[in-house]
Order: C-alpha cells, then structure tokens, then sequence
C-alpha cells in the first residue's frame, strides 16, 4: 500500500534566500513562514552568512551555476509564487532574474534585504542600482521596510508616498512598507504603520508597537506573503493575512541570551 496522503496538494512557494544559521532568518524562517501558512516551500540558497543573534558578519554568495542548477531540478514542480530574499551579488541577481523570468504569471514577492538589522550592509551601490533596473520590473510585491524605501529611491523625495509611487513607476506592482511614517496619517504613539501603495491606491494598517528587536520580521512577513498569494487570496487580503501572522509570530518570539528575539512561527 501507498503511504502517500490523497487531497490537494499544497501550494509551492518557490523561495531564493540566504541561509542565516541562527533560524530567525533567511530560508528557515522562509519555510517555516510557508508551512505556517498552508504552502510547500522549495530552497534555494543565494548566500551562506556567518553570523550570531546579534549581527551578520560573513557573507558568501552561492554559486551562479549551482543556484540555476538547482532551479532546474525543481522544474517539474508546479510553483505557485515566489519569494525572493538576500541577493548578495552581481551573478547571483543575474541567476534570479533568469529564474523568475523563466516562471511568468506567478506572484513574485521580493524582500529587498539591503542592510541586517544588528547594522552589518548586506548590498552595495551598485547591487541596489542593478536590483532597480533588472528585477524590479519583474516584482509583483516589494517589501521594504523605511531605510530600504529609501535606500532604493534616493533623490525621489522626501515622503514615502512619493519614494513608493517612484518604484510603482519603475515596474513594480506593489509595494508594502513596513514602519512607514507616511504623513498622510497620524500614527499614534504605541502604535506601527504598514502602508500598500498599489494600483488601487493606498492602504494602511496600525499595529500595536512591540517593544524589543526582532531578527528576521521583514523574512517572516515576505515569506507569509507569498503563500497567501499562492494559495490564491487578493492582494489585501493575502497583506493583511501576512501582517497578522508576523505580528503574532514577534508575539511569541524567544530571547536568546544575547542578541535579537527569534520570532517563533510554528
Ligand atoms: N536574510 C538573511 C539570510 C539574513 O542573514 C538577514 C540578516 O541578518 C536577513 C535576511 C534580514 O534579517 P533582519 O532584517 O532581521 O536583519
């Protein structure tokens, strides 16, 4: 007898990321955010890092080749959507443009990881520029937090109504800032903002602000993202859905003995 269990088969979420050992980001958490919310994670490693719960302090990019090496093997895989986190070079963003290119017509949902959060950089000038040129047409959801906002839009202005507007122009479908500021409305205090701007409009949505540093939030809400996506929910819905599992998942984050808290999301 076959031991495989009959039903719908889970929705793939095809995830290019780097590993973070310490499971609070990068392809654990990825999938760990990807089971949680009912889809079937598939790995690609762009880049190994050395780093503690503090900060990173090595990163090394995987190789072009093994990296559409391994995208080949999952060809016969039917891939739902796909999330994109840590590119750390030149050749490595070329391998993920050709493999996104090569899956049309599934949500892409890009966590532009330009900076780790204990303060270590994770990209240069140049990588961010060829980020804007080559994959950002080809981005269904970015999600960046304010510093990557304007990182990735230097010189378009002060506010992130226009800083986001700039990207939607650039070919990007949608972007989802996290702990926006946007002037358009007040946040109060004890409370943090994450805005969409997509072609419907804008759409924000207040949380209450958790105290302490969270490793790997930005991974947890991307990677929550997509599997919504996958599994076919709207674009609001599929924020809000996201939203609301990260938020609870930094709810039930455990502190290690040094560094950041690591969100627990199964
Ligand atoms: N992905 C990987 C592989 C990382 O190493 C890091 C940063 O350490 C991140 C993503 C971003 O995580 P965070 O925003 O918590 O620094």
């Amino acid at each position: 007898m076959r031991n495989v269990r009959q039903g719908p088969n889970p929705p793939v979420v095809l995830v290019l990321a780097g590993h973070d050992p310490t499971g609070g980001a990068g392809l654990v958490a990825d999938s760990e955010a990807i089971a949680a919310c009912g889809g079937w994670a598939v790995t690609i490693p762009t880049a190994l890092t050395v780093q503690d719960c503090r900060d990173v302090h090595r990163v090394v990019p995987v190789d072009a080749g093994l990296i559409r090496g391994m995208a080949g093997g999952l060809s016969s895989l039917p891939i739902a959507a796909i999330k994109v986190g840590l590119v750390a070079s030149s050749d490595t963003l070329d391998a993920v443009v050709a493999i996104v290119r090569d899956r049309p017509g599934i949500p892409v949902v890009v966590d532009p990881v330009l900076k780790a959060g204990g303060g270590a950089e994770l990209s240069t000038t140049e990588l961010i520029e060829a980020f804007r040129e080559r994959l950002l047409p080809l981005v269904d959801v970015l999600t960046p937090n304010r510093l990557e906002l304007e990182r990735l839009t230097k010189g378009a202005g002060q506010d992130d109504t226009t800083r986001a507007k700039r990207l939607l122009t650039s070919g990007c479908g949608a972007v989802l800032v996290t702990g926006s500021d946007d002037p358009e409305v007040e946040v109060p205090t004890g409370e943090v903002q994450q805005v969409l701007y997509c072609a419907d409009g804008r759409f924000a949505w207040r949380w209450p602000r958790l105290t302490g540093r969270y490793h790997g939030s930005g991974c947890t809400l991307a990677a929550a993202l997509s599997a919504r996506l996958a599994v076919g929910e709207s674009l609001h819905e599929a924020c809000e859905q996201a939203q609301a599992f990260t938020w609870r998942a930094l709810t039930r984050a455990w502190q290690p003995p040094v560094g950041q808290a690591l969100p627990r999301r199964l």
